[in-house]
């Protein structure tokens, strides 16, 4: 039998607020869970759903040995049904969402007892799917408990959020995140460092250290010098980088033009030495870029059709020339 799932501990004050409702008979059968991603909250809800399913739970999490809990959260689970993007897919199909009716119509495998359907990402779903699940929504069927996880909320439909009493997420507390991240990597510096490169955000910064992506950040950094310092030219630049995940590389370049934006308007400490070079450039011009960077960010996130390489040689052949402005006058 797996151990229960409890929320992380950058949670607790969204989880009492729920036990609150749960033991005074307040519980709404659809909840939002919002916030950016990669902070837990998928995690959450199905730490929720365990304790919902539970027959005796504790205060933090389900009890591990009752009926229901000799049940994973997971499609083993007869009162549990979770809903994502299918494997390569960007959207949830409108056949995932109509198989919701019935399971909401069915009995829950115990007396009494709730079933729980939790949906992430809930920008997956296109107008047509969520238009199939506002009937589940609007029909809810008393047992049936709805977790709709989003990080991205102003995406949904403004009828789904209506129905949904959503409970937000925020970054979590610095010390909370370092103390979590250290136990996993093992040192404190190198926690606040990866915690400081995806802006806090803790299941960010636990991805970056197994992907060993503070060098390749820093493998960024050294070609963006090797361009100012006259060894490369910006084509080349992009050309070392298509090789990358696009993605990888805008996080990259977002997050620096962001710190550099902070460092100018609030004097925070830059996280990459070699950005020093850029500190004299007008900050509107920085947050100009910022603001492009997550445009095409959220355009590569979302699946749009763009050109990769043009993307790559526009950007630094930009970045070069409005250094180059800016020198000169
Ligand atoms: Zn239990």
């Amino acid at each position: 039998m797996a151990e229960p799932l409890v929320a992380y501990s950058w949670q607790m004050s969204q989880w009492q607020h729920l036990q609150q409702l749960i033991e005074s008979g307040r519980l709404p059968h659809a909840l939002l869970l919002v916030g950016p991603d990669s902070i837990g909250k998928l995690r959450f809800a199905k730490a929720l759903a365990g304790y919902l399913l539970c027959e005796s739970p504790g205060q933090l999490a389900a009890c591990g040995h009752c009926r229901s809990c000799h049940f994973q959260i997971d499609a083993s689970n007869p009162d549990y049904r979770e809903i994502c993007p299918d494997e390569g897919k960007r959207q949830i199909g409108i056949d995932q969402v109509r198989s919701l009716l019935n399971f909401s119509g069915q009995h829950a495998h115990r007396d009494n007892g709730k079933k729980i359907v939790v949906i992430h990402p809930a920008e997956a779903m296109n107008v047509f799917t969520a238009n199939a699940l506002l009937k589940t929504l609007e029909e809810p069927n008393a047992g049936t408990v709805l977790i709709l996880v989003s990080h991205s909320s102003s995406q949904l439909l403004p009828t789904i959020r209506s129905r949904c009493v959503q409970l937000r997420f925020g970054v979590p507390d610095a010390a909370l995140a370092e103390s979590w991240l250290r136990d996993y990597v093992g040192d404190g510096e190198l926690s606040k460092t990866l915690l400081r490169e995806v802006g806090g955000r803790p299941l960010a910064a636990r991805q970056t250290f197994d992907d060993d992506g503070l060098a390749v950040r820093q493998s960024f950094d050294s070609a963006l010098t090797e361009l100012f310092e006259g060894q490369k030219t910006a084509l080349q630049v992009a050309e070392e980088l298509l090789d990358k995940d696009i993605l990888q590389v805008l996080d990259w370049w977002c997050r620096r033009l962001m710190d550099l934006s902070r460092h100018q308007l609030a004097s925070h400490a830059l996280a990459a030495e070699s950005w020093q070079r850029f500190k004299v450039l007008p900050p509107a011009l920085v947050m100009q870029t910022l603001q492009r960077g997550l445009e095409l960010r959220s355009g590569f996130s979302r699946g749009v059709a763009l050109n990769k390489r043009l993307v790559l040689e526009t950007l630094f052949l930009e970045w070069v020339a409005l250094c180059q402005r800016n020198a000169a006058s």
